[in-house]
């Protein structure tokens, strides 16, 4: 369906729980967020009739995210159901990398088209500051395990946060040498991101000439969303950059959010949306649940406005609430 701004919107973030078990600085509180009953998260049974209801009015992929998804008992089979829907092409999924070693297979089994997994640094040191866990040699396992099976395109996501040590021009190296696209996001002013500065695309653009050499603009598209990508010369990946702040691309957006708890969010910097478990648990019908879906979706905010403080509307969820 089109937005009232004349948008295409084919795409949704799903979040299926607000736990994790990471506690990164920019995204989650150190003793955690307050615990949400299982109650008031959505079953995967209203997930999915959601889903169809979305595929319905044009959702062509979803991505599964959190909190950390794969901390969802059965998140397999959520995958499972997704893919049977009619409509959507593609499932994907948001994680820390964490279990995914212990989840692969059952998640390769369940059909999933794509993974993109979180990682800020390679230095275990500066690991253990950022989220504030022990994870680094499972992830990356994780990451050997993906690329040694082969068979489900995986991505990597770094927030730059310019700390010393955290060498994120390393992180390149893994797109230098495997099929794998690494993608720097900038910080986004949301929740606990207040706290820190967005390091700038084109400062981190030059640490990684400097050190791979020049770099040039990749034409194609590539995935589902804002990200635009450079080819570096050797690189079996290419690099790509989520620049929220310096390249704004409201203009192109093509999603909504469905919070855990059944909120849809139509974006990221607003709290405005339509509370869908409501309806969901008083009953109602299908087709009263498209027009309110309709009716939000139509409503998306034409632009977010990061840089201005003092919106009423403003979101204050933390990320880990959100989904990303
Ligand atoms: N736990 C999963 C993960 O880390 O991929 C899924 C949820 S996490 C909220 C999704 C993405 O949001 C992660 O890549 C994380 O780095 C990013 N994120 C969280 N807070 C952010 C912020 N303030 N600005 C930009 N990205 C942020
Ligand atoms: Fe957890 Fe992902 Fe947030 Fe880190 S970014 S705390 S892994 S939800």
């Amino acid at each position: 369906m089109v937005d009232g701004q004349g948008r295409a919107i084919d795409y949704i973030r799903i979040s299926v729980t607000d736990r994790c078990n990471l506690r990164c600085v920019y995204c989650m509180p150190e003793d955690g967020t307050e615990p949400v009953s299982h109650e008031e998260i959505l079953r995967y049974q209203e997930i999915e009739r959601l889903a169809g209801i979305f595929a319905k009015l044009g959702v062509r992929k979803i991505k599964i995210t959190g909190g950390e998804p794969l901390v969802r008992k059965g998140i397999e089979n959520l995958v499972k159901n997704l893919k049977k829907i009619s409509g959507i092409e593609q499932v994907t999924i948001t994680t820390n990398g964490i279990l995914l070693g212990e989840k692969l297979k059952v998640l390769k089994e369940a059909g999933l088209d794509g993974i993109n997994l979180s990682l800020d640094t390679l230095n275990p040191e500066i690991y253990r500051q950022i989220t504030r866990r022990e994870g680094l040699e499972k992830t990356l396992d994780g990451i050997k395990n993906t690329l040694e099976d082969g068979q489900i395109p995986l991505k990597i996501n770094c927030v730059p946060m310019g700390v010393p040590g955290q060498n994120v021009e390393e992180l390149a190296k893994l797109s230098q040498r495997y099929p794998v696209h690494v993608r720097y996001i900038e910080m986004m002013p949301i929740g606990l991101g207040k706290n820190y500065q967005s390091v700038k695309e084109d400062q981190i653009l030059e640490k990684l000439e400097a050190v791979y050499g020049k770099a040039k603009g990749y034409e194609g598209k590539l995935g589902n969303g804002p990200g635009h990508y450079y080819e570096f010369p050797g690189f079996a990946g290419k690099i790509g950059f989520i620049s929220a702040i310096s390249h704004k691309f409201c203009e192109e957006c093509n999603r909504v959010r469905l919070t855990s708890q059944g909120f849809l969010k139509t974006c990221l910097q607003y709290e405005t949306g339509v509370d869908l478990r409501k309806l969901l648990r008083e009953g109602a019908e299908d087709s009263s649940l498209e027009q309110v879906i309709q009716k939000g979706i139509l409503c998306k905010p034409k632009c977010h406005h990061f840089l201005q403080d003092g919106d009423e509307k403003t979101e204050h969820r933390i990320m880990s609430q959100i989904g990303g």
